[in-house]
């Protein structure tokens, strides 16, 4: 076939020269650069999930549940559970907000958060509309931006990776963005942002526009502090999203879901594809739902690591971000790039966001994390002598 590539074809403007989101799958035995819980879900939940799937799979010949109603009642009782006036895993909510309890009408699912992101952004952003994120950050924010021809605003971080709250309410104020992402804890950084910093750029989008303010909570329930959620209560344009893909460990399901007023859950309606979750992803995440003790078990035990990680790449003189995620930043290289390469070379993949100077590794199992501290030692060991 002759050579036709991507930019030889009517592609729009805004897509040409591009390339697809996507960390490098490498074929190696310690990878550690795609924020995945290492645990494999327990034999318990698998047959629990085979036996939900089996009843679904009865039913294929009908479309599924369009509004998915179960599930997100399920999601509504784990938020509250776990993210209202303080949680197992996370210590309690921030001062002065006691929050109400979620329901179903509060809360959508979709296909991952990336998902549930684009769909609000399909139904807040589009074409001579602009969103705004505070980066380095999440860099789907903003290609989910272009692919809905949403325009971009890179807004301001401190050099210490915190967001400068002043120059972050003064871009509000002068390009006045009608979506506001704040990634808490922040990736690839690692840091929380604080319940007061939210508030502040709240009211700024609020004064501005008004905008939505969309809180990307994917890591969560690895941070040391509590969810945003209680801060719903009151703020029609905020919006809490949220994914099984980190703490659940099934980012294989492909499960995203946001909390946020009702009127919310009605708007992204306008623009979801009708049965967009498969019956089959609705009885997966029912399953997992049901397990959600056995999967916050692993949560702890991750956050543990993750605490060793910080102390020990500090011990080794590193730079490292604060973390309330399951990754860890730390720096600063020279040349990320070349110290990404020589941890490779010890079979370990981490991952080099771009950010200068700067590389990121999710914590993973024990043994994988040993593996990872053993590179990073050969690599200090390399460059003292290379320095030398
Ligand atoms: N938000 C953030 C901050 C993320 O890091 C990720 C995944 N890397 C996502 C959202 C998307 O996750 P998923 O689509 O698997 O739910």
């Amino acid at each position: 076939m002759s050579e036709i590539r991507i930019d030889d074809l009517p592609v729009r403007e805004e897509l040409r020269g591009k390339s697809p989101y996507g960390a490098p799958q490498l074929d190696v035995p310690v990878r550690l650069n795609t924020n995945e819980n290492p645990y494999p879900l327990p034999d318990e939940l698998v047959d629990r999930i085979a036996e939900r799937v089996r009843e679904a799979a009865r039913h294929l010949n009908r479309y599924p549940d369009r509004d998915a109603v179960e599930l997100r009642t399920r999601l509504a009782a784990y938020l509250n559970d776990t993210a209202l006036n303080g949680s197992a895993v996370n210590g309690s909510a921030p001062a002065g907000t006691a929050g109400r309890p979620v329901g179903k009408e509060n809360v959508w699912a979709a296909n991952g958060s990336n998902e549930v992101l684009q769909q609000l952004l399909q139904t807040f952003g589009g074409p001579g509309r602009t969103a705004i994120g505070f980066e380095p950050s999440y860099s789907m924010h903003a290609l989910i931006a272009r692919g809905t021809g949403t325009g971009w605003i890179s807004g301001p971080r401190n050099d210490d990776f915190t967001i400068d709250v002043p120059a972050a309410e003064k871009a509000i104020a002068e390009h006045r963005p009608d979506v506001v992402f704040v990634t808490t804890p922040n990736n690839p950084t690692g840091n929380a942002v604080p319940a007061e910093a939210v508030l502040a750029l709240y009211d700024a989008a609020q004064a501005a526009k008004p905008s939505i303010v969309v809180v990307d909570e994917a890591y969560v329930e690895f941070s040391h502090g509590a969810s945003l959620l209680p801060l719903l209560e009151g703020r029609p344009h905020l919006v809490i999203s949220r994914t099984m893909s980190k703490a659940f460990g099934a980012a294989g399901l492909r499960l995203g879901y946001f909390a946020a007023h009702p009127a919310v859950v009605d708007a992204v309606q306008l623009v979801r594809l009708p049965y967009h979750l498969s019956a089959v992803t609705q009885a997966t995440a029912l399953a997992a739902l049901e397990h959600t003790g056995t999967l916050l078990g692993y949560v702890r035990q991750l956050k543990e690591e993750r605490d060793r990680l910080v102390a020990e790449l500090r011990g080794l003189g590193y730079e490292v971000t604060d973390s309330d995620a399951n990754f860890v930043q730390f720096g600063r290289f020279e040349d990320a790039h070349a110290a990404w390469r020589r941890i490779l070379d010890h079979g370990v993949l981490v991952r080099d966001n771009g950010v200068p100077g700067r590389l990121r590794v999710t914590a993973g199992t024990p043994a994988e994390n040993d593996a990872f501290l053993e590179a990073v030692r050969a690599l200090k060991k390399y460059e003292e002598e290379y320095n030398a």
